[in-house]
């Protein structure tokens, strides 16, 4: 069994945890043999050995009692910005290097309610902000799929794509505020799935931009991803966002695509790299052969959703970062203004002050109405164009990311060049709607590219069983499939 076990889906684990045939013990064990023969990932960056010790302990009783619960025993990582009792919480950020949680978010108590178990925390970008994971303080994670150059995982939940890609987790816990679950799985070749916002708590999650945060679950397979939602999805008096909506049961989702209508942004099309047009046609043509009927529709040019996202969110951030630093834009170094505040904000990282100041202006004042004003405008004009959408088709597809994985080392021109990397998936979290990338084929660097559908708020069944169908057909091989270990 030894070497095995972490190559296996979560459905496989289960199972043989099921019938006592591996113990979680056993298995716990191994996973840290794993995460340490993958430190140069940098994906872990604290380690919860006796949490998980004593949470294996507690489900081999169940196990042996036949009290198995659905998760029982299965080992996972969380994104550091889940709040897990008694550990540290950090957010990758110089400012909250010394936190420790005093009470549990409600995604992860689901999930050790559950039977789930926490291997440890793991790297991000610095409060959720990027898409390359570089901006956290404990440095970059890696893609496991680097070749010689050493390439990013994506961001901002890049340590826990780059865990699960690599085998040192059978799940992860992601947050999706604009991408940041959707895009590093499509850079690392896994699933990233985003449910509608409102169906997972956000209560204990470090927040970012409010009215768009979302818990995120990183998996080998829809089905495993599926498999850790349907435990993570509740309703939350806790948070005043919580959906009232009943709760799907998503691993036994099954409603054919067959006479669907299916829809995707043709004027689009034009202005990507040919190894992502076709790895598109490739996922439209799997839904037209199931018989979906395939409809071209016209979106915005995706700048327009973009600068949206990035007005609103910064501004969300500006309010919500206000708490650590009480906001203090004077010199830094000047004593006079406020000694404490200066001393918190310098510990920021480049890029959050950049958020910080870009939603302060956006908020202020004299630039409110062209500012965050505007954007709460565009994001209702942008939300009736989707309800419009979504009465003509059942769900939108499109590549989830305008290329593969870059290079830790490649420099953006200008800071906002490496916003261009949510360009596709910041609509979702606009409008509220659920959304999966899912492996589809490699790009003209041999890298994963992933697939990006979604549909109305509220419409996981139909989106996970259509990714389900993807995922059959496209018979993307893992990075583990490759045997690179
Ligand atoms: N990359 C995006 C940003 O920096 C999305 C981040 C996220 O979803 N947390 O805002």
């Amino acid at each position: 069994m030894k070497n095995n076990c972490s190559s296996l889906s979560l459905k496989q684990i289960r199972d043989l945890l099921k019938v006592g045939q591996i113990s979680p013990l056993t298995l716990v064990s191994e996973m840290y043999d794993e995460i340490d023969k993958f430190s140069n990932l940098n994906n872990f960056i604290a380690l919860s050995k006796d949490m998980a010790f004593e949470q294996a302990e507690k489900s081999w009783k169940r196990i042996k009692d036949g009290n198995a619960r659905k998760l029982e025993g299965i080992p996972i990582g969380v994104k550091d910005l889940y709040a897990v009792k008694n550990l540290k919480m950090t957010a990758c950020s110089k400012a909250l290097e010394n936190f420790v949680a005093p009470f549990e978010s409600q995604v992860t108590e689901n999930l050790w309610n559950e039977g789930a178990i926490c291997l440890g925390k793991l790297n991000m970008d610095e409060f959720a902000m990027g898409s390359s994971n570089r901006t956290s303080c404990f440095g970059a994670s890696i893609n496991p799929w680097s070749n010689g150059d050493k390439l990013v995982p994506g961001g901002s939940s890049g340590g826990s794509a780059s865990a699960v890609a690599s085998g040192t987790c059978f799940a992860a816990l992601g947050s999706d505020t604009g991408g940041s679950v959707r895009q590093p799985a499509s850079f690392c070749g896994i699933v990233g799935f985003k449910p509608s916002y409102g169906r997972c708590s956000r209560r204990g999650m470090i927040a970012y931009a409010s009215s768009f945060d979302q818990a995120g679950i990183f998996a080998r397979s829809v089905e495993d991803a599926a498999i850790m939602m349907d435990s993570m999805m509740s309703h939350d008096s806790g948070d005043s966002m919580s959906s009232m909506e009943k709760i799907p049961n998503l691993e036994n989702a099954n409603i054919s695509v067959k006479g669907k209508v299916i829809g995707y942004p043709a004027n689009w099309m034009d202005d990507l790299d040919s190894h992502v047009v076709n790895n598109w046609k490739k996922a439209l043509k799997i839904l037209e052969d199931l018989g979906a009927i395939i409809k071209p529709i016209d979106l915005l040019e995706f700048d327009a959703y973009l600068s949206t996202y990035y007005l609103l969110t910064s501004s969300e951030a500006a309010s919500n970062l206000a708490r650590y630093t009480g906001v203090c834009y004077g010199n830094k170094t000047d004593k006079k203004i406020n000694p404490e505040y200066n001393k918190t904000f310098a510990l920021f990282g480049e890029e959050v002050r950049r958020r910080i100041f870009m939603g302060v202006h956006n908020l202020s004042q004299e630039n409110y109405e062209n500012g965050y004003s505007l954007g709460l405008k565009t994001r209702k004009y942008i939300k009736n164009q989707f309800m419009d959408l979504f009465n003509d088709v059942s769900m939108i597809v499109y590549p989830c990311s305008p290329r593969e994985a870059f290079g830790v080392d490649s420099v953006f021109q200008n800071p906002s060049d490496a916003y261009h990397e949510d360009v596709f998936t910041v609509i979702a979290n606009l409008i509220g709607s659920p959304a999966i990338s899912v492996p589809i084929g490699l790009g003209k660097n041999n890298l994963p590219l992933g697939i990006h559908l979604m549909t109305k708020s509220f419409e996981e069944e139909f989106l996970i069983s259509a990714a389900k169908e993807i995922e059959k057909y496209a018979e993307f091989k893992g990075w583990l499939d490759y045997d690179k270990k």
